[in-house]
């Protein structure tokens, strides 16, 4: 074993290899593979080798695209066979919401260069002979659906890594990992230590017992999974291999292996599988089965492919692997740990495993993951993501792997957990809460009388009518809204300036004052997009995204200069709300001991002030577009000053607002928000940021390329279109066409209430961005006319805001 090396890759299961064969790829060569057994002993080996690309979230997509593919070239490099076996793969749809959930599906599929055919129910049961028609209602047919062989895909991706230059030690486990001083790595091992300078931890089953040799809890949790192989069916005797096919109704996938049928679940009543800790000495076991749990789901699936239930047993297989709470993988730098890695709770390891190799390859050698991975990307969980926390979550999200997740739908478990001290008095006030990074948040207030609950769909739900209510008390009276769960930052010292223009491609704002800032990586890409508020020469109050705190706290760190400036996210100290419309400054005066006239107290000020009793920071500035404020108080303060405001509102017609309001009012601004409009994929012009880049700053972090995008105008823009809609508004990921193709996709919607027309946020080619007409939104399956708007659709010169 070598002794020093440049990475070393702990696990060596689908995901590991993956990793290792892309560092060769990349050219680094001098790279270690440590596996504790044979490859493939954790999850890998018994997994079914099921491959798809569909995934809830396109740029996953894009990487499941990615590994398909992947498995012809690592062949060819390798000389070994992944078993490949591109049967295609039918979605059945049996009920009319899964259906338009198909339609979306498809639909998605379009700018996503994938194939995907809706097929009726005839069709589908002439492609899958087993299959009784009468109870589907039509399906989606994938053509490079199929499986391979879990052995072969990792001794291929192995071998290809071996030739690249990599090594590999089997039978040595890794007992600790020890950093040094400079940031390089002891990886302790049963054959003696290596020293490396980067760590990369895939663990499978164990990364959790691996992350804990550095004082990690990771978020994940292994959970049991059935299936079983029947005996040959004469049916599949001489006949093409029958193609793949999941049945949502009965919750099963199936698919043919040699002469029989592969059935596997994921029961509601999922059992999580060693909890704490997993054991060093499980070895290539497989857990006793119970065939009683996944029973509901078969009796279904027999009423469905009758000729199933006759079929005899073969083989049954009970294996444990892995999942973060939302079902995606956790990939990429660990915030506060230099030079080391995770690539694990890796859940479809032969649909993923290639692109998460590639990215976090990228990421290694490039500092960048070359793609948009947030939905994958560790640092999307907080601390608030605790084992007991991780463990209510995976279960719910293994017990819904095959449910529809509705737009309006928010999920059970693991809540109410974080809740601000005004959260009883908006909920005797009929609130439907929304969990956001499992704290609580106001999304809209049901009518007196009727249940606080939204309805799950695709369509208009049953809030609609009372958001439009809200919408309008902010348009024209006033609202009252609580803003806690946006992410709070607050940087101090002497180079606190500087470190922000640096970091920053904004202005740096003076004293008292606000300013909008979108923040760049090196390539000239969106990675934040933030309110900066100076409080004093060196001290500020920065807001961003909540979700991201951790991602922005990674990146903060790494570009922190070793002494003058410190950054702390203070989210949960800084509480907030916000009153917004015509008589907000009314509201606020009433409390106010100062003069908030546009002139004393113009829009972008920002000002300590006592709001009554209340010592508050007080931006003016509002997500609505309107006249508004924001206001932050510490948490012991957030009661008392809802109290005030809203008391103080009362003579105004003071209403509570939620966030669907606020999506709502922000879209008939085109304002966009991060994870949506503002992703790493785009840049600041594309994203209509550009006045925002103050590229006559001498130096900050993505100037040359911002400079460049500017130049050449970057490949797409962000536009406002007015959809026709009819009961479905737009909600994100669907394409937008122009005239015959496909030209890009949307990146959020809704329905503005008081412009009394349905919203879609989106980007499209830069050849199109210039056309008013021509465009259509496909809305579940409808392409529905859309025109651009040059402008926002609600007070466009920005006039209320400023007034
Ligand atoms: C029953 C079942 C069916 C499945 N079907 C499918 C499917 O159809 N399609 C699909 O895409 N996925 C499927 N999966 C999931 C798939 O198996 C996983 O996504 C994948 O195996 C995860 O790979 P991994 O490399 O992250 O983890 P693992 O396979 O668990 O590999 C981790 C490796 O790290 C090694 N290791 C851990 N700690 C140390 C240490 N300290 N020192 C040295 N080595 C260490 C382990 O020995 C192990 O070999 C299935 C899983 C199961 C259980």
């Amino acid at each position: 074993m070598r002794n020093h090396v440049k990475v070393a890759v702990i696990g060596g299961g689908v995901v590991g290899v993956s990793v290792l064969y892309h560092l060769t790829k990349a050219g680094w060569k001098d790279v270690l593979l440590i596996e504790r057994a044979e490859l493939t002993s954790g999850s890998t080996w018994h997994a079914a080798g099921g491959m798809h690309t569909v995934n809830g979230d396109p740029n996953v997509a894009k990487l499941q695209q990615y590994t398909i593919k992947l498995y012809q070239e690592i062949e060819a490099v390798s000389g070994v066979s992944c078993g490949m076996h591109v049967t295609g793969g039918l979605m059945l749809a049996g009920t009319p919401e899964r259906v338009d959930w198909l339609r979306m599906v498809q639909a998605r599929g379009r700018y996503l260069g994938m194939d995907l055919e809706l097929i009726s129910a005839a069709e589908a049961a002439r492609l899958h002979p087993l299959l009784e028609e009468k109870h589907f209602l039509g399906a989606i047919y994938d053509p490079i659906e199929g499986h391979i062989d879990p052995y072969g895909v990792t001794n291929a991706y192995a071998k290809s890594a071996q030739i690249g230059g990599a090594e590999i030690v089997r039978h040595n486990r890794v007992v600790d990992t020890r950093q040094r001083a400079d940031g390089s790595w002891d990886v302790i091992t049963e054959q003696g230590t290596v020293h490396a300078e980067h760590v990369v931890n895939a663990g499978g089953l164990w990364a959790r017992e691996v992350g804990r040799f550095v004082g990690l809890e990771l978020p994940i949790l292994a959970m049991e999974h059935q299936y079983f192989i029947t005996e040959d069916l004469p049916e599949l005797a001489g006949r093409k291999e029958l193609m793949h096919a999941i049945d949502f109704e009965a919750e099963i996938y199936m698919r043919q292996e040699r002469g029989g049928m592969l059935l596997g679940s994921y029961e509601r009543a999922g059992v999580p599988w060693s909890p704490h800790t997993t054991p060093w000495d499980f070895g290539p076991d497989l857990l006793p089965n119970d065939l009683e749990r996944i029973a509901p789901s078969l009796e279904v699936a027999f009423r469905h492919f009758p000729r199933l239930e006759s079929a005899g047993i073969k083989k049954i297989v009970n294996g444990p692997f892995t999942f973060a709470p939302d079902g995606n993988p956790l990939v990429g730098p660990v915030r506060g740990l230099r030079n080391y890695w995770v690539a694990c709770g890796v859940m479809a390891g032969f649909c993923q495993g290639g692109g998460v190799g590639l990215t976090l390859a990228n990421w290694i050698v490039e500092g960048d993951p070359g793609a948009d991975v947030w939905a994958m990307d560790i640092a999307r969980y907080g601390d608030w993501a605790t084992r007991p926390y991780t463990n209510a979550k995976v279960r719910e999200n293994y017990s819904r792997r095959f449910q529809i997740r509705f737009p309006t739908e928010e999920l059970e478990a693991a809540r109410p957990l974080r809740t601000t001290p005004i959260y009883e008095k908006l909920q005797v006030q009929n609130a439907v809460f929304g969990d956001y990074c499992s704290l609580e948040h106001p999304l809209w207030f049901a009518p007196k009388g009727t249940p606080a609950r939204e309805v799950a769909t695709f369509r208009r739900s049953n809030a609609h009518a009372a958001v439009g209510d809200e919408c309008r008390a902010v348009r024209e009276a006033v609202g009252l809204l609580e803003i806690s769960n946006y992410g709070k930052f607050e940087v101090t010292g002497p180079g606190a300036a500087d470190w922000l223009a640096r970091i920053m491609a904004c202005r740096v704002p003076a004293v008292g004052r606000i300013a909008l800032s979108p923040m760049l990586n090196e390539r000239g890409r969106l990675i934040g997009d933030f309110t900066l508020c100076r409080i004093s020469a060196e001290r500020f109050f920065v807001v961003g995204t909540y979700a991201a705190e951790t991602y922005y706290m990674r990146w903060f760190e790494r570009h922190l200069p070793p002494s003058g400036v410190t950054v702390r996210p203070c989210a949960m100290e800084y509480l907030g709300l916000s009153v917004a419309g015509p008589q907000s400054r009314a509201v606020l005066a009433s409390l106010v001991d100062r003069d908030l006239s546009s002139v004393a107290f113009p829009f972008m000020s920002f000002a300590k002030m006592d709001v009554g009793m209340v010592p508050a920071f007080v931006g003016r500035i509002s997500f609505t577009g309107d006249l508004g404020y924001e206001l932050w108080v510490t948490a012991d303060y957030q009661r008392a000053l809802y109290d005030l405001l809203w008391q103080a509102g009362q003579q105004h017609g003071i209403r509570n607002f939620g966030g669907r309001a606020l999506n709502a009012l922000r879209l008939e601004k085109s304002f966009g928000t991060w994870a949506r409009e503002f992703r790493p994929i785009y840049g600041p012009y594309e994203a209509g940021l550009g006045r925002f880049i103050h590229l006559d700053k001498p130096d900050f972090v993505g100037r040359a390329a911002a400079a460049a995008e500017k130049a050449k105008g970057g490949e797409r823009r962000l536009i406002t279109l007015a959809v026709e809609a009819k009961d479905a508004d737009a909600i994100g990921d669907e394409p937008i066409w122009h005239g015959d193709r496909v030209v890009g996709w949307v990146t959020s919607g809704g329905f503005g209430h008081s412009v009394g027309k349905s919203i879609a946020l989106g980007y499209v080619e830069n050849a199109v961005a210039a056309e008013k007409s021509g465009f259509a939104v496909e809305l579940i399956g409808e392409r529905r006319p859309a025109l651009r708007s040059d402008e926002a659709l609600f007070d466009p010169k920005g006039l209320r805001m400023r007034a």
